[in-house]
């Protein structure tokens, strides 16, 4: 590779010795425009005046040597190299200039040398700014994710503040309407009347529900919130929530079996994971379809987790419906869905579990029935 004009300050003290440099290296092919000085001063001097390729430099000069040299091109340009090009040098005094920094040396007896030597050390140069330049570039890409996410999480909260307000604000009118709308039904005797007091009590209902639930998200998702974890028998809290829905399962004419292993225990808050377990399960009720079906919770532990299963014989869902089931709001088909659907219930579930430091995932096929799965930490004595 033939490298333009470069520029070579040479420290050496022989007019002659000069010249035969520059022929060496020209003969290399390299175009360079070369600065001969003899002393410290003039060194000091003409380092600032350009900026330099690569320094040559005599070993010993009558009042000035190499290493000071290059003690000073260290202290103010750390990035130029330097070769030294010398009559002679000893073994110990060679690896002593390498050991400083020193790029590399070359006999004058041989200078047939200087001019690889020369391209060499530019190279490296070349190659250590690019490396230099690529880490600059990395740290600042990496500062300005830093901030983006930095940014991401604030407006997170700011959401999470404005849900919880707005939850606030529409407490007091609800409890208003939920008071006078049974009131107005009561004192009237007009079928149309009583019909529109339903429709009112039912809409002022779901959006009753939206609000706790939607209060409860902010909960979630505060900092702050505690859990009371202990030590829970898992299968009992998935007994307790089926006994406590029995009506419903008559009702929907849904089997449910409870096949969680006794002898399992799991790290966490017990109203909380009722909840998770009440929510997996109504979601299992509601979307089983009209006739009937099965519902089947099952755990199974693994060294310090338990995952925990709840598979139905429902409607289902598509692999891209499953994509966004956990995030707020969302409905997989809003066909589906009446005045009982807010799409929060999931993304409850995510956030208890998270908390609990485990995952929450789906698995489902249309027609077929889905699986909700998530993990707790174990605290199960695993037999050897
Ligand atoms: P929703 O109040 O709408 O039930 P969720 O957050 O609980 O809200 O659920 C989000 C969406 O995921 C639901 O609207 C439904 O389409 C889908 N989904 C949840 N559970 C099941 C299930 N067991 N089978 C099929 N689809 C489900």
């Amino acid at each position: 590779m033939e490298i333009k004009s470069i520029k070579i300050l040479f420290l050496e003290d022989s007019q002659d010795d000069y010249e035969l440099n520059i022929i060496s290296l020209k003969k290399s092919g390299l175009n360079l425009q070369g600065v001969r000085v003899e002393t410290k001063e003039e060194f000091i001097e003409h380092l600032d005046k350009e900026a330099w390729d690569i320094i040559l430099a005599d070993y010993n000069l009558p009042n000035f040597n190499a290493l000071e040299a290059y003690a000073l091109l260290k202290e103010r340009y750390p990035d130029i190299p330097m070769i030294i090009v010398t009559g002679v040098l000893t073994e110990d005094a060679a690896i002593a200039c390498i050991e400083q920094g020193i790029t590399n040396y070359v006999l004058k007896g041989n200078l047939a040398r200087l001019g690889s030597a020369v391209k060499q050390a530019l190279n490296k140069r070349h190659l250590e700014e690019a490396r230099k330049n690529y880490e600059k570039e990395l740290e600042k890409t990496y500062e300005e994710l830093k901030q983006r996410a930095d940014d991401i999480k604030e407006l997170l909260r700011q959401k999470d503040e404005f849900i919880g307000q707005l939850g606030h604000d529409l407490k007091t009118p609800l409890s208003v309407l939920m008071t006078i709308l049974p009131m107005v039904k009561e004192d009237s005797d007009k079928p149309e009347v009583i019909d529109d007091c339903d429709m009112a009590i039912r809409n002022v209902n779901y959006i009753k529900n939206l609000v706790i639930e939607t209060l409860k998200i902010a909960e979630l998702s505060s900092p702050y919130v505690e859990f009371d974890i202990k030590n829970t028998t898992l299968v009992e809290i998935a007994d307790n929530v089926i006994k406590d829905n029995h009506l419903v399962f008559t009702k929907e004419n849904i089997k449910i079996e409870n096949i969680i292993d006794e002898k399992i225990i799991v790290e966490a808050d017990q109203l909380r994971l009722s909840e998770l377990f009440n929510n997996l399960i109504s979601n299992a009720v509601k979307y089983s379809g009209n006739n009937g079906g099965k519902i089947t919770i099952d755990a199974h532990n693994n060294k310090d987790t338990v995952t925990i299963s709840i598979t139905d014989t429902g409607i289902g869902l598509t692999k891209e419906k499953i994509e966004h089931i956990f995030d707020e709001f969302y409905k997989a088909d809003d066909s589906r869905h009446n005045l009982e659907s807010s799409g929060l219930g999931l993304s409850i579930c995510k956030r208890i579990v998270e908390k609990h430091g485990g995952k929450i995932w789906a698995e489902g096929e249309v027609d077929k029935g889905s699986t909700f799965y998530f993990t707790l930490p174990s605290k199960t004595h695993i037999e050897e």
